[in-house]
């Protein structure tokens, strides 16, 4: 067999050795074909076989849901459940199979779009969410009809155990369903290094490439392909002796996880005696276990959108209470950065959706801070969460995508009031709780000196900023090569927040993906930055880096970067010892 090699983005480092699984989701690869008489009763059964089997896999998924996510994954799951007993979706499609003489898969289809239709004209706008459910129940079913049933139960439960999964995309509550079973990697057709899902990836990791176009067609179920999710490449078709290579790097790789792991009590400090913090990023729950036992300083961005997702309605202020709560609990007195609410663009979740449509460019619509001024109902409960959980611990208070001055004033003037109220209320908060903004839109970094004096803290976003700066939606894969960290602009950016940040004794961390990328740790420290926030699979080799590194030797360097129109030529001596 010949060994094929499709390249795409390596989102998520390391090796994963393992069967394909493809996951087929859209409705326009149904066959749809017409039945001879005889061929129908065989076709309902199978049919209802599908049906039985759908309902096993899910209440697998609902068995082995861990307690650490939020109760909302497990009633999500609940009502998935419930849709498989309803007669739209059981005797509807039965009966087009016998009235229509069609194939189950295109009976279902059928009946789908007749469901979907109805929803589309309701003004409810939480019925028309249900929508997506009906979506995704129908897709699991088509998914099971083209597979076949012809698997034992243990297979079931398993699904996704030791699988490369390949899907057209994925969405980031999908991505956590198969960790739990322990998938050993993915392969995205569409999405980019920057979206959700990827970063999820990186925090949970797992070994994952994206945006290889026509991935399902090129790999069959079953083939044990090669991810190295580093390089951006799967391979297929490998000879035992090649198999038997990739197991050795994978094994060195697994060593050299472990010898890093020696960096984990050691203090974060550089060659000149400069202490440098090392923050964690946190979204999910094992986020915080995996950043403790790296023993991350504190949470540099805890990214609490992950709340909201797989849900209908967004969580209470008590839900919130408690979940900033035991996190700050768990960081034992070390900051923790919440980040209020950013959802919008690639964040697509159900909670807190607002009833509006889609905006034609969301990257620059309703996010975030924007978003969360415009719906106090969604915005207040939260600042009142985090204080009410800040006398637990050392918390921070961050907002996202700052573009005015304007808007720190308004939150400032929103957390007064809150402090009253919960005065009036006799509820305990920090007085003191420090608030800062992210630097992720080229104007909030032009105006750095004024935010700075605002507020408590600032964290640039280079994820974002980098987005705005270069023009680049950081989802779309079109134009995924033209992000360029290095870009003289975005240093200059950085550069002068920092800048900033000092001037007015206010300090500045980083905390996009940039932070935790190994190429730029040396950069960053010679531009001058001290705090890092990032997610915790690179962290103790960050670290590493740091405690080998000069920062006085490294200022000169950066200076020539910042000068230069070609920084990439710099490179090999910015990572170099
Ligand atoms: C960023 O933009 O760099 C950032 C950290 O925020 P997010 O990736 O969640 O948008
Ligand atoms: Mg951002």
């Amino acid at each position: 067999m010949a060994v094929c090699a499709l390249h795409g983005i390596g989102v998520s480092r390391g090796y994963a050795i393992g069967r394909i699984l493809r996951l087929q989701r859209d409705q326009t690869e149904i066959v749809e074909y017409r039945l001879s008489l005889h061929q129908i009763d065989s076709e309902i059964e199978r049919f209802k076989r599908s049906l039985s089997f759908a309902k096993q896999e899910l209440r697998e998924v609902r068995n082995r849901l861990p307690d650490s996510l939020p109760a909302e994954v497990g009633a999500f799951v609940d009502t998935h459940l419930l849709m498989l007993e309803d007669s739209l979706l059981t005797h509807a499609p039965v009966e087009l199979i016998r009235s229509q003489q069609c194939n189950a898969e295109w009976a279902l289809k059928t009946q789908r779009d007749k469901i979907v239709q109805v929803f589309e004209t309701m003004d409810d706008s939480y019925l028309r969410t249900r929508r997506d459910d009906i979506d995704h129940v129908v897709m699991r079913i088509q998914r099971i009809l083209q597979a076949g049933t012809e698997t034992s139960d243990a297979v079931v439960a398993n699904r996704f155990s030791e699988r490369i999964v390949v899907a057209d995309d994925l969405a980031p509550a999908d991505t956590i369903l198969m960790q739990h079973q322990g998938i050993y990697g993915f392969i995205t057709e569409y999405g980019g290094p920057l979206s959700h899902t990827a970063i999820l990836a990186r925090s949970l990791g797992i070994p994952a490439l994206v945006g290889i176009h026509n991935a399902r067609r090129y790999l069959q179920d079953g083939e044990i392909v090669v991810i190295d999710g580093q390089h951006g490449v799967v391979l297929a078709g490998l000879e035992p002796e090649l198999l038997t290579y990739y197991q050795h790097r994978q094994q060195a790789e697994q060593r050299r996880l472990q010898q890093l792991r020696a960096f984990r009590h050691r203090p974060a400090r550089t060659l000149d005696g400069l202490h440098i913090t090392l923050h964690a990023n946190i979204e999910l729950p094992e986020d915080i276990t995996a950043a403790l036992d790296v023993s991350a300083s504190g949470v540099g961005l805890y990214r609490t959108e992950f709340l909201f997702m797989n849900r209908h309605t967004p969580p209470c202020e008590d839900e919130q209470f408690e979940a900033y709560r035991d996190a700050l609990i768990a960081f034992e007195g070390r900051p923790v950065t919440i980040r209020t609410l950013d959802l919008g663009a690639d964040k697509q979740v159900d909670g807190g959706r607002p009833d509006r449509p889609l905006a034609t460019n969301p990257a620059l619509g309703l996010r975030a801070i924007r978003l969360c001024l415009r719906e106090p109902n969604l915005f207040r409960p939260q600042l009142r969460a985090i204080l009410r959980a800040s006398v637990y611990g050392k918390a921070r208070l961050m907002i996202p995508m700052l573009s005015s001055i304007q808007e720190v004033t308004q939150v400032l003037q929103i957390v007064r009031e809150l402090k009253q109220q919960l005065q009036e209320d006799r509820l305990p908060f920090d007085p003191q709780l420090p608030i800062g903004g992210m630097i992720e839109v080229p104007a909030a970094a032009l105006c750095a000196d004024h935010l700075a004096r605002n507020l408590d803290f600032l964290s640039i976003g280079t994820n974002d900023l980098i987005q705005y700066t270069l023009a680049i939606d950081r989802v779309d894969e079109t134009v995924n090569y033209l992000y360029e960290p290095l870009h003289p602009a975005v240093l200059k950016l950085i550069h002068m927040t920092l800048t900033a940040g000092h001037a007015a004794g206010v300090p500045v961390s980083l905390c996009g993906e940039m932070a935790g990328d190994t190429q730029y740790t040396r950069l960053l420290l010679g531009l001058g930055l001290r705090h890092f926030s990032m997610h915790t699979g690179s962290l103790l080799e960050i670290k590493q880096i740091v405690t080998h590194s000069n920062v006085d030797g490294l200022r000169q360097l950066a200076c020539e970067a910042l000068q230069s129109n070609q920084p990439h030529d710099l490179m090999s001596r910015l990572t170099g010892p």
